[in-house]
């Protein structure tokens, strides 16, 4: 049962954030990770602070010089479905198109999917944990076959968002708006690992909202691709992935950004693979060697063994993707 709180759904930016600075309040955006954590008591809030009438966070744009602005309402279901974007940011279209099923596409919006809570099942369940301001991560001796390969240290999970990856290895910029005013942060600087805070997630302060994101318009030559893979066949979290952008000029990669999901606490850059990959010829060969360089440092937990070699496949069809 979902516990009794207040719901304001104020009319400007300006007053959603006066709105959120009270102590207790939280965004709802599309409610989609929101009401399940509030109905299990993952968290409580004092006020719910709607923001789906603030119309100016709606919407995808493509300027002339081909850089993108996505408002943070914008759902997941309309960046999958954007044909320019599928043509100049294929990395976000297809991971878009990968997130969850379509119902809740329709419905999550791209900032609510960068800013979900994680999935870690003594996270979202009756325990106690570090995250939840607790003493102890319960993956380190329990049951952790979703979590951590890399960058976990006190705590294991790994950040559920298909399209964070995409915007790391895009070089996109989030946009944020405050009591303080805006600033703009590199998406790769926007999540945070266990070792800065275990109870957050992003560099978010009180009363913070994300307004929108800003993709650069990729060099001529780039291509882009989204891979991931889960458990089930239908909707799912993905247990590992990767998106891939290279530049490629006569015939050989001259810039790559790889960053994985599903085996890290934040979308989990890959500086090893990325240079094994420049200067290289887009074929069978490289994607062999990529996908060995981007495992090396993976350091798996008692019954999560299995993700280095999912991963190192994953990467390995990415490549050959691009390829
Ligand atoms: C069954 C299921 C399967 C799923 N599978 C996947 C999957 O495969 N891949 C994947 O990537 N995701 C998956 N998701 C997550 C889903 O994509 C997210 O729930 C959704 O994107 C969140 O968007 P929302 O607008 O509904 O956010 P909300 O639920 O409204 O908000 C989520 C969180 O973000 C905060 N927030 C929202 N918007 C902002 C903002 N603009 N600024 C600051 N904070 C904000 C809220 O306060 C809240 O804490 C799944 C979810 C479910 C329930």
């Amino acid at each position: 049962m979902l516990p009794a709180f207040a719901y304001v759904r104020p009319r400007s930016l300006k007053d959603a954030i006066t709105q959120l600075a009270t102590p207790g309040a939280r965004v709802h955006a599309g409610g989609t990770d929101l009401m399940g954590c509030l109905r299990d008591q993952v968290f409580t809030v004092e006020r719910v602070v709607s923001i789906s009438g603030l119309d100016e966070l709606r919407g995808l744009s493509v300027a002339g010089d081909g850089s993108v602005r996505i408002g943070a309402l914008t759902t997941i279901a309309e960046i999958a479905a954007h044909a320019g974007l599928k043509a100049t940011h294929a990395a976000l279209a297809q991971a878009a198109s990968l997130v969850a099923s379509p119902q809740l596409r329709n419905q999550g919006t791209l900032g609510g999917n960068l800013c979900q809570r994680p999935r870690c099942w003594y996270f979202r369940g009756e325990y106690d944990c570090a995250r939840k301001g607790g003493d102890m991560c319960y993956a380190i001796l329990g049951d952790n076959r979703y979590h951590a390969i890399f960058g976990g240290s006190g705590c294991f999970i790994v950040h559920p968002s298909d399209t964070a990856p995409a915007l790391v290895a895009l070089e996109a910029v989030i946009r944020i708006a405050g009591p303080n005013g805006a600033r703009s942060v590199p998406a790769d600087k926007f999540f945070i690992l266990p070792s800065t805070d275990f109870t957050r997630e992003n560099v978010l302060g009180p009363g913070e909202i994300v307004t929108e994101i800003v993709l650069p318009a990729q060099p001529r030559g780039t291509r882009g691709t989204y891979h991931k893979v889960r458990a089930r066949g239908s909707w799912d979290f993905a247990l590992a992935g990767a998106a891939v952008v290279a530049t490629t000029a006569d015939g050989k990669v001259e810039r790559a950004r790889i960053v994985l999901s599903g085996v890290a606490p934040a979308p989990w850059r890959v500086p090893d693979a990325e240079k094994a990959l420049v200067g290289k010829r887009l074929n069978a060969r490289t994607a062999r060697s990529v996908a060995a360089a981007s495992v090396k440092g993976a350091q798996p937990l008692s019954e999560n063994g299995y993700k280095v070699e999912l991963l190192r496949g994953t990467v390995e069809e990415a490549i050959l993707a691009l390829a």
